[in-house]
């Protein structure tokens, strides 16, 4: 070296970053060398794959797991074409990136983060199937038929076609019990990839589920956040959209998205045919039965089972009227009445505040303490950065904000929610304090990770507060906590410390069963038994009993019962998880292999 050389070091960009490790990876997959890819993994890393890569819903927790499941699947999937998708960023020493890549059969898109040079965390995502993608874009069908057809469809007499023979004379491939908002989101998803569907739903019409709900009843989740697949809500829809809105949305969307909906249809009873290797559905339409034959059973149930209600002595006896929350109507009967409501989730508070503002005295019993989250600083804190007019504002559109939310991998997703939860505590001191000296049991989940955390460990156990917390911190709502009701006379209820609370009316807000009791009963017990707890990551906390999965139990991903699936959840998993439930059901009628990496075993029955 000279004295007039110089030496320039440079420091790469996050983009130049992220691209020499793209290419790093892909050149050692490329090679087939499992371990040269696996080791720029950091030793505390995260691999989650929808289904691309191990046509499962799976996080690869470690390094040594990265390297077990790649050395396993590496040959078969045949990744390829890795391509880093717009700028890298960096923040805090992390560096993220998206990037799109192929496998034999699929094209998927990811994420990447990387620490100290080496992936923290990676999420791959499969997109759709090579050959049998969605007729959209520049594939769109052409609708009019120009030219000379003699015998030609119209568009309406197809449609009509369809509907007077898929159940009847030709079986679907697909039949999903439930036509909730999941049902239907999963249906639409299916349509697109020309999977035969039918969807079951015993209500009259479609979005019912929503409209038979009290009828103060607004979602809690904000409007960027409950998206259907495809078809976006208007920009003037509602932040809180009303639960009938939200019905008629859902009917509207049914038949928009050519959904082959069998409204007031109830599924009695299901088994699997092994001679045949189909399902046989046993329904009754409109009075009429009815069995449907389908390669692929969906529950779409809800997350949650049948209505619990305790069995309290005396109950019997009560004069007044008693009901579980999900047949409360509404507040407007019970001006100047009493009433009870046992439980102080979600529902207890919504239907509190509606008998107060309906003008009635009401008084909430608290058996076991609770999560409030005020609705506006958890929009704020915890959803904001992804869902809401900011979040769209600055290029995170829904699809976007679900892949962020999708690439935290769930062992430390606790640890992004505790500062969200610390700060909310500091926010909302003030009611939080008024609340515990109201006499309410608050709490944040175990280790203080708040409320989705309780929501995927459990699915209760929090209030999004959207104003009746305020009513019991000022006493307009009464509440009695650390007891249960203990009997129920005929125009009162006696609480366990021996106290007597009249009432006319008692609302057990007391939540719902297990979701696989519906498995139980449509299918057998021993089926139910067979695909044991769904729901839950096993964090070994209350109701979320261990050894930890990694994964929600079960959910849109395949089942120890093969041919069986569950799907479900808020608005939010719902969109997201269709997406990836719809592709292994298509993969499965087109004869692609499946091969399914490490399927999850059941641990508990229900
Ligand atoms: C009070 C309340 C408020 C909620 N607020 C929100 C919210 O703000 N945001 C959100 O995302 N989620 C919310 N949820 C959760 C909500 O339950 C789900 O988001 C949503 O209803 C789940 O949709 P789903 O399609 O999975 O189930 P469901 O909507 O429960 O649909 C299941 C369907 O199956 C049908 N069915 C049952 N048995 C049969 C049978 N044997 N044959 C045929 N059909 C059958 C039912 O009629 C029903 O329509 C709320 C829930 C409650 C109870």
């Amino acid at each position: 070296m000279t004295s007039t050389d110089t030496v320039t070091t440079t420091t790469p960009t996050p983009t130049e970053q992220a691209a020499d490790w793209l290419a790093r990876f892909a050149a050692a997959l490329a090679a087939g060398q499992a371990d040269t890819a696996a080791a720029l993994f950091g030793e505390d890393s995260y691999w989650r794959d929808l289904v691309s890569f191990t046509w499962n819903l799976r996080t690869e927790e470690g390094r040594g797991a990265i390297h077990e499941m790649l050395a396993a699947r590496l040959a078969d999937v045949q990744p390829s074409n890795f391509q880093l998708q717009g700028d890298a960023t960096e923040a805090g020493g992390i560096t993220e990136a998206w990037f799109t890549f192929e496998t034999a059969v699929a094209r998927g898109l990811g994420h990447l983060r990387l620490m100290n040079g080496l992936a923290w965390t990676f999420l791959t995502t499969m997109v759709e199937l090579k050959g049998h993608e969605e007729k959209k874009g520049t594939r769109r069908i052409k609708g009019a038929e120009h030219g000379v057809h003699p015998g030609r469809q119209t568009w309406l007499e197809a449609r009509q076609h369809e509907a007077a023979t898929l159940g009847y004379t030709e079986q679907p491939e697909v039949v999903i019990i439930g036509g909730g908002q999941g049902g239907i989101g999963l249906g639409a998803r299916l349509r697109r990839l020309g999977v035969p569907t039918i969807i079951i739903e015993k209500n009259a019409r479609a979005g019912d589920s929503w409209r038979n709900r009290y009828k103060s009843l607004c979602l809690h989740d904000p409007v960027w956040y409950d998206h259907m697949p495809y078809l976006p809500f208007p920009d003037d829809w509602p932040v809180f959209c009303p639960k009938d809105k939200v019905g008629d949305w859902l009917e509207s969307y049914t038949k928009l998205m050519e959904l082959n909906y069998w409204s007031s249809t109830v599924a009695e009873k299901a088994r699997w045919d092994e001679d045949a290797q189909r399902w046989e559905v046993r329904v009754v339409r409109d009075g009429q039965p009815v069995t449907l034959r389908p390669k692929q059973l969906v529950f779409a149930l809800g997350v949650s089972g049948y209505a619990n209600v305790p069995k309290i002595p005396g109950a019997e006896t009560f004069l007044g009227q008693q009901h579980h929350s999900s047949k409360h109507p509404g507040g407007d009967a019970w001006r100047g009445k009493k009433a009870v409501v046992l439980g102080s989730n979600n529902s207890a508070h919504d239907i509190c505040a509606d008998l107060w503002e309906n003008g009635a005295d009401v008084t909430m019993v608290q058996r076991s303490s609770t999560h409030i989250a005020p609705s506006d600083s958890l929009m704020e804190l915890a959803l904001g950065g992804l869902y809401s007019e900011q979040a769209v504002a600055s290029g995170i559109d829904h699809h976007k904000a679900d892949l962020v939310f999708a690439s935290v991998p769930y062992k430390i997703m606790h640890t992004f929610h505790i500062p969200v939860y610390e700060e909310m505590k500091r926010r909302d001191a003030d009611l939080y304090r008024r609340l515990e000296e109201a006499g309410f049991m608050l709490d944040f989940g175990e280790d203080g990770s708040g409320l989705f955390m309780k929501y995927l460990r459990r699915g209760s156990g929090y209030y999004i507060d959207v104003g009746a917390s305020e009513l019991i911190a000022n006493g307009s709502v009464h509440l009695r906590s650390r007891v249960d009701i203990a009997r129920v006379n005929p125009t009162s209820v006696t609480l366990t410390d021996g106290s007597e609370l009249p009432c006319d009316l008692l609302v057990y807000a007391t939540g719902y069963g297990s979701m696989n009791n519906w498995l139980a009963d449509l299918v057998s017990p021993e089926v139910a038994d067979r695909v044991g707890k769904c729901w839950g990551l096993g964090s070994a906390t209350t109701k979320d009993p261990g050894p930890w999965e990694g994964e929600l139990r079960n959910m849109w991903k395949p089942t120890p019962v093969d041919n069986l699936w569950i799907h479900g959840g808020n608005l939010h998993q719902s969109r997201h998880y269709s997406q990836f439930l719809s592709l292994q059901l298509k993969a499965r009628m087109e004869g692609i292999p499946t091969p399914v990496y490490k399927p999850a075993p059941s641990h508990h029955r229900r």
